[in-house]
């Protein structure tokens, strides 16, 4: 499984190795990220083994852990055993802080970012790798009236 997990990974040989030293991720699963958001997805994995270990619980199954409309999506479940109800409330407040904070780390780099557009494709990058893109505001303005203007010529 391994080799098929390292090909549709995103990020170096160093951080995949380092992820994949992980019990929770080692060889079940793709990095489907870019190399800035290591560290939060290591420290994510890193909590979760330890809140299982202190509450002597399996580690959970995790299915997929990706890049989705700028943020982190991690994709996980407990169906393999019986948790304790604050187990999974625990491990579920874990993830949901990830995500979250994925919309301010620059996917690149791992500085302070924000969510930005690029051709369409939102993003989350830092002031040194925002490239040609444009905020997240702009965007929905530029959308906003693309749609206006259909609707107008619609009516004609
Ligand atoms: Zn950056």
């Amino acid at each position: 499984m391994q080799y098929q997990n390292k090909k549709f990974s995103d990020v170096s040989d160093d951080n995949f190795n380092k992820l994949n030293s992980l019990a929770l991720y080692k060889d079940k699963v793709a990095f489907e990220f870019k190399d800035g958001w290591n560290d939060l997805v290591y420290e994510l994995g890193k909590d979760i083994e330890d809140l299982c270990k202190l509450a002597n619980c399996e580690l959970p199954l995790i299915q997929q852990i990706k890049e989705k409309f700028g943020t982190l999506c991690f994709y996980y479940n407990t169906l393999n055993s019986q948790y304790p109800e604050i187990v999974e409330k625990s491990i579920r407040a874990l993830v949901f802080q990830a995500e979250n904070c994925s919309s301010t780390i620059c996917e690149i780099c791992g500085k302070y970012g924000e969510i930005r557009v690029d051709g369409g494709l939102y993003k989350t990058v830092c002031e040194e790798h925002k490239g040609n893109s444009i905020s997240k505001n702009e965007y929905e303005e530029i959308m906003k009236k693309h749609h206006e203007k259909r609707v107008k010529n619609a009516n004609k």
